[in-house]
């Protein structure tokens, strides 16, 4: 139970450590390794496991920041979590030179537009926004590794459904999927099935 031999690249070690963290949490002992390897995932995860920090360390790890595209696709249910989550990848890339962008709404779309179209490594956002990227063509997919969905539970319940499907239309279909949520109700285990192809199972 050390990040240390995990594969984790200097740099991004050297966030970890920086970030005050010293040991992996449960679910970042068993489900950061499975997807670096590319498995798809399914957390069953609250608050307070460090299931953000979970993603972010996999996003960092697969990122190739030489290329300027999209690599990462973060769906969150509130604007709140999206904007925390780009501070944690942040702080955690902080000696890695990574690009990411929150894509909420209540915000300038065009500015978002115009900043999604120059590339970015990491996207973050609620699906509402980045279904509206993702339509107008400025955010672009062809070079993404992974995307998350970070409380899908709550996404689902808040009526995302339609807008979390349409997003998954536009994905690669080679796309590594990461889902993490609390509980597992028939709606989220519903997207599992259609969208992830034997996921890893992780209980915490
Ligand atoms: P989360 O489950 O993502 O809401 O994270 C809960 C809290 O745990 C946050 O304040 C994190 O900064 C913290 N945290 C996450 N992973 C670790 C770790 N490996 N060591 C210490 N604190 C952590």
């Amino acid at each position: 139970d050390n990040f240390d031999n995990m594969n984790l690249s200097p740099e991004l070690l050297r966030g970890i450590y920086a970030f005050g963290f010293e040991r992996p949490s449960a679910i970042q002992q068993r489900a950061i390794l499975p997807v670096l390897k590319g498995h798809d995932m399914i957390a069953q995860a609250q608050s307070g496991t460090g299931k953000t920090a979970t993603f972010s360390i996999s996003i960092l790890q697969k990122i190739d920041t030489t290329n300027p595209q999209c690599q990462a696709l973060v769906l969150a249910p509130t604007r709140e979590l999206a904007q925390q989550i780009q501070k944690v990848v942040l702080a955690l890339g902080d000696f890695l030179k990574v690009d990411c962008h929150v894509c909420i709404g209540g915000t300038s779309a065009r500015e978002d537009m115009t900043r999604v179209s120059k590339g970015c490594h990491v996207v973050v956002g609620t699906p509402g926004r980045v279904l509206h990227l993702l339509k107008a063509g400025a955010l672009k997919t062809d070079s993404l590794r992974l995307f998350v969905m970070d409380e899908a539970d709550e996404m689902l319940s808040k009526g995302f459904q339609n807008e979390v499907r349409e997003i998954f239309q536009h994905l690669p279909q080679a796309t590594q999927v990461a889902l993490l949520s609390a509980t597992m109700p028939a709606d989220v285990m519903e997207v599992t099935s259609q969208f992830m192809k034997d996921p890893v199972r992780i209980l915490v």
